[in-house]
């Protein structure tokens, strides 16, 4: 495309497409990708980034891995699509195998659907409609914790934070009305106190006759606020919810397939939810799918009802093309030595973002597994910040007062210590 052309597409996205978060009239620039391979992105003027971000928590493997790329494929030439509704298929067994072999034995039932935010709506639903089942159509709430973040769908932004200062606290009179408690107090590796959940354990307790679930983000809680909490409070959380008989769900969207150092970051506490909600890694990156899974028992209650039905049922369900590449995503990851390379990628985040300390403007740097925070005293100016890593050659996309590195895991060190460094002298 010549350079004429490439201006016209750029000022036609500028007029008539939306991105994400950004307004209509002077939005923030966007940079015209060309094609991505490992952890570069390669943008229209043959310039070249290393990838900061993989593509929001998904493209784990990197882009345009030719085995992920030879499962989409073969799908294709059987079938990229046909509905769920009484019909099955082998990509969905398949990945529903998988899925059942690497998380605890106690979720057993999965849901397929088309989002992260999708899922959390199915794992909100499955928790009424249990209790629906039960005749007890009143315990329909959920309790969550401040500076969380689930979502953009209704359900979800539900349960984010509630603040006036909030992405979502435009459609607060539409919203459900959820129960917040403070966020826990400690870090991730703060010895235990009961403070920390004092909190939750009194909204627990004041309100859990119409609480449904708690829902929480296990360990990391992201763009909220990408703090890292203990798991010590997941335990604690377990406990409540067991004498209380309220459900408890884990959102691992962001979190799952190995980011935090555990395949899951529910594993960093050894407790198990009764509904878990996976996407974004799940496929790798490559499309948009998503998981619900529930234990047995949850499963069963809700089937015991009258309508015995789940209702939900989305026109793309189980996708096969998704489906295939999930499971091919998972395989690579379980037949790589991810849990070193994750450990490598923290040391290496420890060392190099610890300079930024030193600045004036930075509050705190914090790192967890593949995870590596920047928080800064005043919100970024993402345009300018996002100008500069071009200039550098890598790509970071800041979020308020955060600037955060969640690289690709195929990332090879010297990249690392580029991104990180780069970063680093950015913020400065
Ligand atoms: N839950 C968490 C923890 C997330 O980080 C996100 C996405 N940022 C979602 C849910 C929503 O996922 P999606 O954007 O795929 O709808």
């Amino acid at each position: 495309m010549n350079t004429t052309s490439l201006a016209e597409d750029i000022a036609f996205d500028r007029r008539h497409i939306w991105h994400p978060y950004t307004a209509m009239s002077d939005p923030l620039p966007v940079y015209y990708v060309e094609s991505a391979s490992g952890v570069r992105i390669r943008l229209t003027d043959g310039s070249e980034l290393i990838d900061g971000m993989a593509s929001w928590w998904a493209a784990i493997h990197g882009y345009n891995h030719p085995e992920l790329n030879r499962a989409v494929s073969e799908q294709l030439d059987k079938m990229s699509h046909v509905m769920f509704g009484g019909m099955t298929h082998s990509p969905a067994i398949r990945l529903a195998q998988t899925l059942v072999e690497i998380t605890p034995p106690e979720l057993s039932r999965i849901f397929f659907a088309d989002s992260g935010s999708v899922a959390v709506e199915v794992a909100l639903k499955m928790a009424v409609q249990y209790w629906y089942a039960q005749g007890q159509p009143q315990r329909h709430r959920f309790l969550t914790i401040r500076n969380g973040y689930h979502g953009d769908t209704f359900g979800a932004m539900s349960l984010g934070d509630p603040s006036e200062q909030s992405a979502h606290s435009i459609f607060s009179k539409v919203l459900a009305p959820q129960i917040f408690a403070e966020s826990p107090t400690c870090r991730f590796d703060d010895d235990w106190q009961e403070k920390h959940i004092a909190d939750m354990q009194r909204k627990l307790h004041e309100h859990h006759e119409s609480i449904a679930a708690i829902v929480v983000e296990p360990i990391v809680q992201g763009a909220g606020g990408m703090k890292f909490y203990s798991p010590a409070y997941l335990q604690r959380l377990r406990e409540l919810c067991h004498e209380t008989s309220v459900l408890l769900i884990f959102d691992e969207i962001a979190t799952g397939f190995g980011r935090t150092g555990k395949l899951f970051a529910m594993q960093h506490a050894d407790v198990v939810p009764d509904i878990l909600c996976l996407g974004k890694a799940l496929t790798g990156g490559y499309m948009t799918l998503s998981a619900t899974m529930c234990t047995d028992w949850v499963a069963d209650t809700i089937s015991s009802g009258s309508p015995p039905q789940f209702m939900h049922g989305p026109t793309f369900m189980a996708n096969p093309l998704a489906c295939a590449v999930a499971k091919k995503s998972i395989e690579l990851l379980l037949a790589s030595d991810w849990q070193s390379k994750v450990m490598r990628m923290e040391q290496i985040l420890r060392t190099s973002l610890s300079s930024a300390r030193a600045s004036s403007k930075v509050a705190d740097v914090r790192v967890l597994g593949a995870i590596g925070v920047i928080e800064m005293n005043e919100a970024v100016d993402v345009a300018e910040f996002q100008r500069q890593c071009v200039a550098r050659g890598i790509w970071v996309r800041p979020f308020g007062k955060l600037v955060y590195l969640m690289p690709p895991y195929v990332i090879d060190e010297d990249d690392l210590r580029y991104l990180a460094g780069m970063t680093v002298q950015i913020v400065q």
